[in-house]
């Protein structure tokens, strides 16, 4: 049966070094949610304490209503994949697979037919008599997975389990992990650096930063609603711009940009001093009537979109998309422009905190 897993103000320190902060965390039953971070962040540190890999220094992790802090790590109900895969080259694919049932003391006469299963399950059943080193990269990382399934886990973890392979088959194997995912109804903490493969595997991803939890929330919601410029800086692309919030009023806030442009917006409370506009290229529109002045130094022509790198007057640069379905010709490069912005879509920031206020 899948399990929640509940942390509650986690620490882990090296020495000195904190690498967890006090992390708290609820991960429902089948739920598939993502650790997501820069590297250095503690996200497999994070990932090992759940394993019982890592001693916990301080704070609970809980499997529903059990604290299992001390419980070692091959009596916890879970299963694990790694990024070098960790499956044993003198075994064959069948041999592999079997080797967690035997040690779960599953009936023998039940492992063959679990073993097939398993194997099927992950598009591996003819290759079972062979060896891992006769095997790519893909199809180990199949073995590994379904290794880690046949156990019948509360609880997956995955450290970074497609980082060794080729881009087209990373995102072959991602949709192959989130199906298989959503038909075992199995709980799953996956860890990765790379935020396209968060935003298309996951339920729910948790962005870390330094030991601490920046935002938990669905992928539409940390992408589209960042509550601070780290999420907003780590998820897609930002364009930051600072300006002078006058946000007394919060229902008709004014925000004045380098003196050349101002624009009204709604903030969440009144608000007045030094803001942070965070757009992405979406965001961003031509506009001759109100806008940032601006000239086009490179526009590249993507098919669906144009992409624009405009330069404004006191030298930082914005990247706009425009799409082509809306747009009739691509501008010039040096063409003087108007930037304007979508002030319904984009986040606004308290400069001093970097958190959200719009
Ligand atoms: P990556 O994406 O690079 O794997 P991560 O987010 O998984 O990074 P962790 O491996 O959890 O990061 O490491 C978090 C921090 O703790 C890092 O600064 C790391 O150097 C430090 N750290 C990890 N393990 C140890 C250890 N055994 N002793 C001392 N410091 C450690």
């Amino acid at each position: 049966m899948s399990h929640a897993v509940i942390i509650k103000k986690a620490v882990k320190k090296y020495g000195n070094f904190t690498a967890l902060n006090g992390v708290d965390l609820e991960i429902q039953p089948g739920e598939f949610f993502t650790l997501l971070g820069p590297s250095g962040c503690g996200k497999t540190t994070l990932l090992r304490m759940i394993a019982g890999f890592n001693s916990v220094d301080g704070g609970e992790i809980c499997f529903d209503d059990k604290v299992i802090n001390n419980l070692e790590a091959h009596k916890r109900d879970i299963g694990m994949v790694f990024q070098n895969y960790a499956i044993f080259p003198h075994l064959t694919v069948a041999e592999n697979v079997a080797y967690g049932l035997k040690a779960k003391k599953c009936p023998k006469d039940q492992i063959p037919g679990k073993v097939e299963e398993a194997l099927e399950l992950v598009q591996i059943g003819q290759l079972k008599d062979r060896k891992p080193n006769e095997l790519s990269g893909g199809q180990q990382q199949r073995v590994a997975l379904a290794r880690a399934f046949v156990i019948e886990p509360g609880v997956l973890l995955m450290d970074e389990p497609l980082s060794n392979l080729d881009a087209k088959l990373r995102v072959q194997m991602r949709t192959a992990i989130k199906k298989l995912q959503r038909r075992l109804g199995i709980t799953t903490i996956y860890v990765t650096h790379d935020q396209e493969e968060a935003l298309a595997i996951s339920d729910r991803i948790a962005v870390m930063k330094e030991g601490n939890i920046m935002q938990v929330g669905t992928p539409e919601a940390i992408y589209k609603k960042p509550e601070n410029t780290f999420v907003a800086g780590f998820i897609g692309v930002s364009n930051f711009v600072e300006c002078e919030v006058d946000g007394k009023n919060p229902e008709a806030a004014v925000l004045n940009i380098k003196d050349e442009c101002s624009i009204t917006c709604k903030l969440k409370k009144p608000f007045s001093g030094k803001g942070i506009i965070s757009a992405r290229p979406e965001q961003l529109f031509f506009d001759e009537s109100n806008g940032l002045p601006g000239k086009i130094v490179m526009s590249t022509f993507l098919g669906d979109f144009i992409e624009y790198e405009i330069e404004l007057n006191n030298g930082q640069t914005l990247q706009l998309n425009e799409y082509t379905k809306d747009v009739q010709t691509v501008r010039p490069d040096g063409e003087n422009v108007k930037v304007n912005f979508d002030i319904n879509a984009v986040g606004v920031y308290d400069a001093a905190t970097q958190e959200v206020i719009s």
